[in-house]
């Protein structure tokens, strides 16, 4: 979803570490795009789309990407850093305009991104006219006995393998480029390692395969293995929150109605920004964004039951301005950057099934106000019973020597 979002590329101060590397392949960089072997099409197709320059990912993977002979990589980074350009790049220029079959096979988690993929395709190969999509997604009917003539095709792998195994029609053996996005959402959504696992052994062995993801935990690593057997590693280091940018202040108040009230009063003094709120259940950010709305405030609600796709119009609504609160549930608390967010206010502290903190998911939470290394502001607004918490967290985080943190009384700030 994070990728259905992001609209601007992502700046990241972050290093790019590899981790593994094949000591035979000349490791390089680049600075410009003119540097990298793509045929002048691609080139103007880059600069339509208004790069001037790749991005930190880009500038590593895409010499690997391109490189003869073919290499094999997998990449990580977080969500909108150009994996999906880069990408999109390797397999336009791989793809003979001339040869009227399937040469690239591109697998995504799911229809949506799929499908966003293929306009990245379509924006950047403006002017390969003569490569062609297909998507092997469900709704796409095509007849038994089709002959596939497009050069690139990009599907989710349930759809995949039935145009491959039942119907017929994609014939793997020919592919010499795959790519397997988002691995780490493919291997937390239940059939989808096993279905990618499965395309990829039909592929023939000197078939090029990248795989993308934008964390690179042991399940990931482990499935990236059993595809690609010592493959090279690249990985833009995760962005590191630091809350030394955040100022954190806590409210004890008595009741919900009390919490609320303090919200009201916090709601008319965000004048600059915009303003998330965190709530601990799905039930609490309902009922705060209906007595929100009841009293006229403007609210925007995002929640775990909405689909893909509504969830990324909520977010691109707010960060175009159209809401300036944005009520959410942990789904978000990571992942969203919308740069005019300065502050963040948790309605109840994020707590984990023991009724502990949770102190990561605080961490993201109010990472949200200070993205980039701008100034943001935190409140958490809390019962009596949940002090303890507080407490925790502030020695957790170690709030109270390192950073300022006030704890204030409702009506007072
Ligand atoms: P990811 O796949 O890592 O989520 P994308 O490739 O989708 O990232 O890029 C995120 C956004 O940044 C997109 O809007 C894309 O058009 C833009 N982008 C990608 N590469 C560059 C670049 N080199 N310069 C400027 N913008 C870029």
């Amino acid at each position: 979803m994070n990728k259905l979002i992001h609209t601007s590329l992502v700046e990241s101060q972050q290093h790019v570490e590899i981790l593994q590397r094949d000591p035979s392949s000349p490791l390089f960089s680049i600075k410009t795009f003119e540097e990298l072997p793509l045929k002048k099409e691609l080139l103007q197709g880059v600069y339509m789309m208004g790069f001037n320059r790749p991005s930190k990912i880009q500038e590593q993977a895409l010499p690997l990407m391109l490189a003869y002979p073919p290499q094999n990589l997998i990449a990580q980074s977080q969500s909108g850093t150009g994996k999906t350009a880069a990408f999109v790049l390797a397999m336009l220029s791989r793809a003979s305009a001339s040869e009227k079959y399937p040469q690239c096979l591109c697998l995504a988690p799911t229809y949506e991104l799929a499908l966003q993929i293929g306009q990245v395709v379509r924006a950047i190969g403006k002017f390969c006219t003569d490569i062609k999509v297909n998507y092997a997604v469900r709704g796409n009917r095509v007849l038994k006995g089709t002959v596939l003539e497009e050069q690139i095709i990009i599907g989710t792998p349930g759809t995949t393998l039935d145009w491959c195994f039942k119907q017929r029609i994609l014939d793997l053996t020919k592919i010499s480029l795959f790519v397997l996005d988002e691995a780490d959402i493919m291997i937390d959504t239940q059939g989808l390692s096993c279905q990618s696992i499965r395309i990829h052994r039909a592929l023939p062995k000197s078939c090029q395969v990248l795989l993308f993801s934008a964390t690179y935990k042991e399940p990931v690593r482990a499935f990236a293995e059993r595809i690609i057997p010592d493959p090279i590693v690249i990985k833009l280091r995760e962005e590191e929150l630091t809350l030394s940018n955040i100022r954190q202040y806590f409210m004890v108040c008595q009741s919900s109605d009390e919490q609320y009230k303090a919200l009201c009063n916090l709601y008319g003094s965000f004048t600059i920004g915009q303003v998330m709120i965190f709530c601990q259940t799905r039930r609490m950010a309902d009922w705060l964004s209906g007595k929100m709305s009841r009293d006229g405030h403007q609210v925007a609600i995002l929640t775990a039951e909405l689909t893909v796709v509504q969830r990324a119009s909520v977010i691109q609504r707010f960060r175009e301005g159209k809401e300036k609160v944005l009520i959410a549930t942990n789904v978000c608390a990571r992942g969203i950057d919308v740069q005019q967010v300065t502050t963040v206010v948790n309605f109840g502290l994020p707590m984990d099934q023991d009724g502990e903190p949770d102190f990561e998911t605080y961490l993201h939470r109010i990472g949200r106000a200070g993205r980039f290394g701008h100034r943001g502001i935190a409140f958490s607004v809390v019962q009596r019973e949940t002090v303890p918490l507080v407490h925790k967290i502030e020695e957790y985080f170690r709030i109270f020597s390192a950073f300022p943190c006030k704890r204030l009384s409702q009506g007072t700030w």
